[in-house]
């Protein structure tokens, strides 16, 4: 039997011990109808999990796993010459899996933009010898401990050439991950939840709960922005296969414009 289990809502890695996932139990997510559940990867397996890997362009690759075993997020690889970057983490692995990332260089290091990524995070620094890189701000929120965890804060080259940052917002530590050698050399933003892109082509958002629909003030939303536009970079990817493929970091600056310009009120008259 295995020493841990995953929350069936988040798939998040918790002790056994735990009675209720306190990452679900926070308002930026949700308990299910019900109430708290649990499940083990072996359940998971029998209902025939996998991780889909797929090569969203040269040297990154989308790993999601099916069905969901996580929040439904798409953790990102990153392939550099110093090894290789799990940013955000499925929560769920097997053979096949493991197998395949080998296939693709392995893990070399592992972080999350924030704690509802942690997915099955000691699972995946186990199956390839990597630390896992825990926000210091965020420390609180993991739920199963392990010699493999280590803490950052920024900023922080987590690999040569990928330097991670915490725009915060979302959560306190809420981190970016600047990969320089992204898009052919113009730099790509690993943007998690800190921010998300949405269906209009050039635009993103920045919320506190996306489930719960939660905003931020306009002093966050300002903050983050700054903190993120300070980067060069021109295409940005969040952790649901939300993309802006060019002029990301224009596309950050005016949506955050738009934002703070409603929540400060000034289009109240068109409401
Ligand atoms: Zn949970």
């Amino acid at each position: 039997m295995e020493s841990w289990r995953s929350c069936a809502t988040c798939g998040v890695e918790n002790e056994l011990d735990d009675d209720l996932c306190l990452i679900c139990a926070d308002e930026r997510q949700y308990l299910p109808p019900g109430g708290q559940r649990w499940t083990t990867s072996a359940e998971r397996a029998a209902e025939g999990c996998r991780v889909q890997i797929e090569e969203l362009e040269p040297d990154l690759y989308g790993l999601t796993a099916h069905p969901k075993a996580d929040i439904g997020q798409t953790a990102l690889l990153v392939r550099t010459r110093a090894g290789n970057l799990l940013w955000d983490v499925p929560g769920y692995l097997d053979d096949a899996a493991v197998g395949a990332v080998g296939d693709l260089g392995g893990v070399a290091a592992i972080m999350a933009s924030h704690p509802h990524m942690y997915g099955a995070q000691l699972e995946w620094a186990r199956a390839f010898g990597a630390p896992v890189w825990i926000s210091a701000k965020d420390r609180g929120w993991v739920r199963r401990d392990g010699p493999e965890l280590r803490t950052w804060s920024e900023p922080f080259e987590v690999l040569p050439d990928i330097e991670a940052s915490q725009p915060g917002g979302h959560f306190p530590g809420s981190a970016v991950a600047l990969w320089r050698a992204g898009a052919q050399g113009r730099g790509v933003l690993l943007s998690g939840d800190t921010i998300a892109a949405v269906p209009a082509e050039g635009w993103v958002t920045f919320l506190r709960s996306y489930p719960n629909k939660i905003p931020l003030s306009a002093a966050v939303v300002a903050r983050v922005a700054a903190a993120a536009t300070a980067l060069s970079f021109d295409r940005l990817y969040d952790n649901f296969r939300g993309v802006v493929a060019v002029d990301a970091n224009a596309a950050v600056r005016r949506s955050a414009d738009r934002y703070i310009s409603w929540v400060r009120g000034e289009h109240d008259g068109d409401t």
